[in-house]
C-alpha cells in the first residue's frame, strides 16, 4: 500500500508537478512540494494540499540548477519512497545563437538535478526497502525538434539515465523510469497560445490543432492527470517489473 509513504517532486507549485502532487494525495501518500521561490502561495498550496486529502504536505525551497540544493531537498525532506524528478525549463533558439547561460541551466535544472536527487534519495530507498524514481522526461527525450538544442539534449540524457539507475538496482524493490509527455496544457503551453493566434492570425482552436499538437496525431493534449495516473501506476505493484523504461503520453507523436 502506498499509505504513508512519503514523495517528494521537484518543480511541483504549477503544471505537471502539481498535477502529480494531487494525484498522490489523493491516493494517501504524503508529498513534498518544491520550487526556488518560497512565498506564502508555495506554502498555502501545501496546506491546501494537506486540508483536502488528509495527507502530509510541506513545501521545501530549493533551486534545481544548484546541485547542493538538490541534494539538500532530499535530505531536508527526511524521507524519500518516491522520488519524482520533474522541474524543467525551456529555451527556443537556433544553435548558434544559444546562450551559453540558457544552455546550462537547461543541463543543469532538466537533467542535472535528477543525478543529485537520485544521489541522495537511493540510499533512503535502499534502507526502507522499496523505492521508485520517476523522471518527467518528454517526447524530447526520444525525438528531436529544431531551435531545443539543450531540451532534447538534457531530455535524452535524462532518459539514458533512468536506464543506469534501472540497472543499479535492478535487484532490489526500486525501480527507475521516465515518462514522455507529449504536449500537455500546463500554464506554460496556456501562455503560447494567444501569441500563436496573433502570429498565424487563427481563433483558438485552429491555432492549437494546426501549430501547437501539429507533431501529436490524437489532436489532444495530454492533461496533468493522466500524468498523475501514469505515475501512480509506476508506483503500484503491477508496476514492480517494470523499470529502466520509457512511458509515453504523447497521443501517438512517438509513433511517427
Ligand atoms: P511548468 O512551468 O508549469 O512547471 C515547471 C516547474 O518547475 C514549476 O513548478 C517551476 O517552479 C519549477 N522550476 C523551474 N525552475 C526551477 C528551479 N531552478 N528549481 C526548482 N524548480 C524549478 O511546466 P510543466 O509543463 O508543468 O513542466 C514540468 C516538466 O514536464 C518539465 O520537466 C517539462 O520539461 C516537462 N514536460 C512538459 C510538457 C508540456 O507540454 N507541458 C511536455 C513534455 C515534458
Amino acid at each position: 500500500s502506498l499509505q504513508g509513504k512519503t514523495a517528494v517532486i521537484t518543480g511541483s507549485n504549477s503544471g505537471i508537478g502539481l498535477g502529480i502532487a494531487r494525484s498522490f494525495a489523493g491516493a494517501g501518500l504524503n508529498v513534498v512540494l518544491n520550487s526556488f521561490t518560497d512565498n506564502k502561495a508555495d506554502h498555502a498550496l501545501a496546506e491546501e494540499l494537506a486540508a483536502a486529502h488528509g495527507v502530509d504536505v510541506r513545501y521545501i525551497q530549493a533551486d534545481m540548477s544548484k546541485g547542493d540544493d538538490a541534494r539538500a531537498l532530499i535530505e531536508k525532506a527526511g524521507a524519500c519512497d518516491i522520488l519524482v524528478n520533474n522541474a524543467g525549463i525551456q529555451h527556443v533558439a537556433g544553435i548558434d545563437e544559444f546562450p551559453a547561460d540558457k544552455w546550462d541551466a537547461i543541463i543543469a535544472i532538466n537533467m542535472s538535478s535528477a543525478f543529485h536527487t537520485t544521489a541522495a534519495a537511493l540510499p533512503m530507498m535502499r534502507k526502507a526497502g522499496w523505492g521508485r524514481v520517476i523522471n518527467i522526461a518528454s517526447a524530447h527525450g526520444l525525438r528531436a525538434s529544431p531551435y531545443k538544442s539543450a531540451y532534447v539534449a538534457a531530455k535524452h540524457g535524462i532518459v539514458g539515465m533512468t536506464k543506469v539507475v534501472a540497472l543499479e538496482t535492478a535487484q532490489e524493490p526500486i525501480t527507475a523510469n521516465a515518462i514522455c509527455p507529449g504536449y500537455v496544457l500546463t500554464p506554460l503551453i496556456e501562455s503560447q497560445i494567444p501569441d500563436t493566434m496573433k502570429k498565424y492570425d487563427m481563433d483558438r482552436e485552429t491555432a492549437i490543432k494546426e501549430v501547437l499538437l501539429d507533431r501529436q496525431p490524437s489532436k489532444e493534449f495530454a492533461t496533468i492527470d493522466q500524468l498523475g495516473g501514469t505515475a501512480l501506476f509506476l508506483c503500484s505493484d503491477h508496476a514492480s517489473q517494470i523499470t529502466g523504461t520509457t512511458i509515453s503520453v504523447d497521443g501517438g507523436w512517438t509513433a511517427m
